[in-house]
C-alpha cells in the first residue's frame, strides 16, 4: 500500500514536472495523444481526409527531423513544433465543435424553461429554433463540404463555428433579457410594497393622539394646538 502511494506520488511529480518544463517524454506523450485524436476526427470527418493528411504529413516530417536532431534541446523544440502543427487551428476548432454544440443545447434548454411572459417565451422559442437549425446546418456543412486542403478546411470549420457562436449569442441575449425583466418586475413589486407600507405607517401616525411638547397633555389626533396650554403642536 505504501509502495503504491509512493508510485502515485512519483507519477504526480513527473506530470507536474513535464507540465512546466518541456521534455522528450512530455512532447512524445503529447504527440501520441494529438495523433490519436486526429485519427479519431479523421474517421468522423472523412471528407476532411486531404486536410488531415496535409497536416499529418507536415507534422510527421517535423517528428522525423526531431529524431535526427543534434541535441536533446533541439529535438524537444522540433517535437513541440510538430505538436503545434498537428493541433493547429482547424483541428483545434473541430475538436471544440462538439463541446460548443453541447453548450448551445444547454442554453436552448435553459431558454425554453425560463419563466417569462408571452413575448419572452416567443423570443426563447425563436432563439431555440434558430439554434437547433444552426447546429444542424453546421453539422451538415462539416459533413458534406468537399475539402481538398487545409485552407479549405479552415474556411469551412471557421464558418460553422461562427454560425454556432451567433446562435449562442442570440440565446444568451434572450436569456439575459428575460432574466432582467423578471428582476425588474420583482424590484417593482418590492418598491410598491415598500410604498404601501410607508403610506400605511403615515395613516397610522395621523390617527394617533399627539402629545403637547410644552405641557405634556395628550391631544386629539391632528390637533394643531394644545387644548390645555394653547402651544402650537408640531406634527
Ligand atoms: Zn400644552
Amino acid at each position: 500500500m505504501k509502495k503504491l502511494l509512493f508510485f502515485a506520488l512519483a507519477a504526480l511529480l513527473l506530470v507536474a514536472n513535464t507540465s512546466c518544463k518541456r521534455t522528450v517524454e512530455g512532447e512524445s506523450n503529447k504527440w501520441k495523444a494529438n495523433k490519436q485524436s486526429v485519427e479519431q476526427m479523421r474517421a468522423n470527418y472523412s471528407n476532411f481526409g486531404a486536410a488531415f493528411d496535409e497536416i499529418l504529413e507536415k507534422a510527421e516530417a517535423k517528428m522525423n527531423e526531431a529524431e535526427s536532431a543534434s541535441s536533446e534541446d533541439q529535438s524537444i523544440k522540433l517535437m513541440a513544433e510538430a505538436n503545434g502543427i498537428i493541433s493547429s487551428s482547424f483541428v483545434n476548432k473541430l475538436k471544440n465543435f462538439d463541446r460548443k454544440v453541447n453548450d448551445i443545447e444547454d442554453l436552448a434548454a435553459k431558454a425554453a424553461q425560463i419563466p417569462g411572459d408571452h413575448s419572452d417565451n416567443d423570443a426563447a422559442w425563436v432563439a431555440k429554433n434558430s439554434a437547433d437549425r444552426a447546429i444542424r446546418d453546421a453539422r451538415n456543412s462539416l459533413k458534406s463540404a468537399q475539402i481538398s486542403n487545409v485552407a479549405a478546411a479552415e474556411g469551412v470549420v471557421s464558418s460553422a463555428m461562427q454560425n454556432l457562436e451567433r446562435a449562442e449569442k442570440r440565446l444568451k441575449d434572450v436569456i439575459s433579457k428575460t432574466e432582467k425583466k423578471i428582476d425588474d418586475k420583482e424590484k417593482a413589486e418590492e418598491d410598491k410594497k415598500a410604498q404601501e407600507e410607508a403610506a400605511k405607517a403615515e395613516e397610522e401616525k395621523k390617527a394617533e393622539p399627539v402629545k403637547c411638547g410644552y405641557c405634556g397633555k395628550m391631544n386629539d389626533p391632528g390637533a394643531k394646538e394644545c387644548g390645555s396650554c394653547g402651544a402650537p403642536i408640531e406634527g
